[in-house]
């Protein structure tokens, strides 16, 4: 019989030979792995290559070598230095020649290093006092494995679980587990070109080739994708195929969405981009549709997602339902009731409309009514509030996490928005779901920063996607300086004084302001601490008030005013009362004042390429020409790299890519789908192809077999990886 991954699943680790309980609870403590399963898709970070092994005695200083070697004696010590190191060295031999290896500030290689241990080194050569030597090296423990390629694992010292324990525990696996059950048909790996399960454990364990460790990657990524696709897609089809929606009445099709949404769109101030007239079809066709809608809006920053949000509320209230806008902030939440409320000022809905009656029914009209619903409503508002929600005199309510409270009823929400930012979780957007008394309201998420398509699909896969990949026309394009502060930890060479390094900064600022325009000054984030960054934004008001920008109009804003405080703010700089805002990051998402055009972010080397992309986006948003300032000592190479990115391009969607590959797609997936992070191998960045394919594979073996009936082993195994309770949800019969 050939072996089942469910099998191993079920099988502590102890039940190995190998493994006992002290090597049990450092597995576990170190890595997670409790199940036999779990060690075995306990993948190798990499594998070394035996053949290019050198030989001590050929080394040349400068050379970067690996060379398998034996430890002779190792001792450590303290340096004089200051602050004084522990210095630890090793002498080494492979039989050839001797090497000095030395470690600074790495006490626990004494103990990593007994003499008699075999293992790999790779690092540069020098000479040192005519010796050949290494200086912190990589260090591989390969106990006395042979073979032309070796696996090496993620080890731990703290929990002494070597690459080489694990290396034999994996090889007492493979050879009891014997063959492996394949879940996949034999057609269809032929046709994706994989290879079997049985060839893939051993390929990536125990390869003899490199083509072997390459095929066993690309079948074990194919699984991991394929699991996720089809979690994602089983879930999509359960919710077409079980929930019930509304059937919107979206007029004639040559009406352009009904005789409110067109109404909308007539009275603009501007045309629609091809791209947003697009979304609104698609958005259009859904909400006729008998099934709800769950729909994703990607559009980078400025490209107008709220218009389209507005037209498939407007949908919605036509047809006699109420829509719900959710931001992630208070301020975003202020700012979408004010511009809602503005571009739908003089709007009208017939009396009655929600009452009992549809659109169509006679009667007067009255003033199409926008409510806002933040936690800082109060308790008498709010009854007001929730009596003309059930009564449906409110159309359109906007608010922030409020909104999902249990004690909110609508009469009859018929679509939702969700402004996310990466912050509304699924159990978020569920609570808001069942707010729909029986039927499931239409959802549209609008992400405020652009994803990169494979990660979208992954992390958002049983959602259709819109996007809007077109900038409305007369932008002007930022221009985006970064300013170098001297470094203060010693790292660099120090230059000139900070004050002088930013003059042009706030010159450009006075420049700006003198020519009637605005600008923000954004303070560093500060993890985890509303308190610190208000305070760090009260500080640099304080200093920029009286010093580089004194005789402007500043004002301070941050999360931790009373929202009075922060509306009367915003309202007062919207009016061009005020030439300054410096704030912390409340300010990120949404605000629109076109008459800024200097966005300063302070400290920029601390915030994330989302972020920053966001805060940029603050200006640029009307006709002048704008510029964002990015101030920062850039310190880690991965900021570097970041800010680099930021003055090179504005494409949203490019920088999404270059996020994705800084951070990994953990980040990205962690939000998400907790619990379900099942990428051991594959990389949304480097396998894009096959995420693709495994979307593929995935819907039509859905298609074709809704509940995976008759594919029992697949099905099986997706219980595993999934969990009985979601994997009964996704395919009960
Ligand atoms: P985002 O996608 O970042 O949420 P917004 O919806 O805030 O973008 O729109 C940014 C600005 O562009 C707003 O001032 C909005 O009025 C304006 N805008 C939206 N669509 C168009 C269009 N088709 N033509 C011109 N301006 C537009
Ligand atoms: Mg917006």
């Amino acid at each position: 019989m050939a072996r089942r991954l469910r099998q191993l699943a079920d099988l502590p680790v102890t039940a190995l030979r190998g493994v006992g309980p002290k090597s049990a609870h450092g597995l576990e403590q170190a890595f997670g792995i409790t199940s036999v399963l779990d060690l075995l898709t306990h993948y190798p970070r990499r594998w070394i290559d035996r053949s290019k092994e050198g030989r001590i005695a050929d080394l040349e200083p400068g050379e970067e070598a690996m060379v398998v070697v034996r430890v002779e004696r190792t001792s450590a010590r303290r340096t004089k230095g200051r602050p004084p190191k522990v210095l630890v060295t090793s002498d080494v031999t492979d039989g050839t020649g001797h090497l000095r290896v030395s470690f600074f500030n790495q006490a626990w290689r004494e103990r990593q290093l007994p003499a008699g241990t075999s293992c790999v080194l790779f690092g540069k050569v020098d000479l040192f006092q005519g010796r050949r030597q290494m200086t912190n090296p990589v260090v591989d423990l390969i106990g006395d494995r042979t073979g032309r390629i070796l696996p090496i694992y993620p080890s731990s010292e703290k929990e002494r679980i070597s690459s080489w324990d694990q290396a034999r525990w994996l090889e007492e696996v493979l050879e009891r587990a014997g063959d492996f059950a394949d879940p996949m048909p034999a057609d269809q790996l032929r046709r994706l070109g994989l290879v079997d399960r049985t060839t893939a454990f051993r390929g990536i364990h125990a390869p003899e080739t490199w083509g072997e460790v390459e095929a066993a990657r690309r079948r074990l990524v194919f699984d991991e994708l394929l699991r996720i696709q089809l979690a994602l897609v089983l879930r999509k089809r359960l919710l077409e195929r079980t929930a019930k929606g509304i059937r919107h009445d979206v007029g004639a099709r040559s009406d352009g969405g009904g005789p409110l949404v067109r109404r909308f769109w007539e009275g603009l101030p501007f045309g629609l981009t091809r791209a947003q007239q697009r979304a609104i079809d698609e958005i259009v066709t859904d909400l006729a549709g008998p099934h709800p809608m769950h729909r994703l809006l990607q559009g980078d920053v400025g490209s107008g997602k709220t218009v389209v949000a507005v037209a498939a509320m407007l949908v919605a209230v036509q047809g006699g339902h109420q829509a719900a806008l959710m931001a992630p902030t208070e301020v975003l939440a202020e700012q979408h009731a004010l511009g809602v409320r503005d571009l739908l000022a003089r709007f009208e809905v017939p009396t009655g409309a929600h009452e009992e009656t549809l659109f169509a029914s006679g009667g007067t009209a009255r003033p199409l009514h926008v409510a806002l619903l933040t936690n800082r409503t109060t308790a008498a508002e709010r009854r007001r509030l929730g009596e003309e929600l059930e009564r449906g005199r409110v159309d359109l309510l906007i608010g922030t996490h409020a909104l999902i409270e249990g004690g909110v009823r609508f009469r009859s929400l018929g679509v939702v928005v969700v402004d996310e930012q990466h912050r509304f979780g699924v159990e978020q957007r569920a609570a808001l779901r069942d707010k729909g008394a029986g039927v499931v309201p239409d959802v549209l998420v609008m992400t405020a920063t652009p994803i990169p398509r494979t990660a979208a699909m992954t992390v958002y896969g049983d959602l259709d996607v819109s996007v809007l990949d077109e900038l409305p026309p007369g932008r002007t394009p930022i221009r985006t300086r970064w300013v170098r502060l001297p470094a203060e930890d010693g790292g660099a060479p120090p230059g000139e004084p900070v004050a002088e390094v930013e003059a042009p900064v706030w010159d450009h600022v006075r420049r700006e302001v003198a020519g009637g325009r605005q600008a923000y000054v954004v303070c560093p984030l500060i993890e985890g601490s509303d308190k610190l960054e208000a305070r760090s934004a009260e500080e640099t008001f304080e200093r920029l008030s009286v010093g580089e920008l004194a005789g402007l109009r500043l004002a301070l804003l941050h999360g931790r005013l009373p929202a009075a405080d922060k509306e009367s703010i915003m309202r007062s700089f919207r009016a061009g009362q005020l030439d300054v805002l410096v704030s912390t990051t409340v300010i990120e998402v949404g605000v629109d004042v076109p008459n800024a055009t200097v966005m300063v972010v302070l400290d920029a080397d601390r915030f994330g390429i989302a972020q920053l992309h966001q805060l940029r986006g603050r200006v640029g948003r009307g006709a002048a020409a704008s510029t964002c300032w990015l101030v920062a000592a850039g310190l880690t190479p991965d900021a570097e790299e970041r800010l680099a990115a930021m003055v090179r391009t504005t494409d949203g969607f490019e920088l999404a890519e270059v996020d994705l590959d800084l951070r990994g797609e953990g980040t990205i997936m962690g939000e998400r789908q907790k619990g379900r992070n099942d990428l051991k191998l594959a990389s949304l960045r480097r396998d894009r192809e096959w995420v693709e394919q495994a979307r593929e594979v995935a819907f039509a073996l859905v298609d074709a077999d809704p509940d995976l009936a008759d594919h029992e082993p697949l099905r099986d195994e997706l219980e595993v990886f999934l969990g009985d309770e979601e994997a009964d949800f996704l395919m009960k019969s």
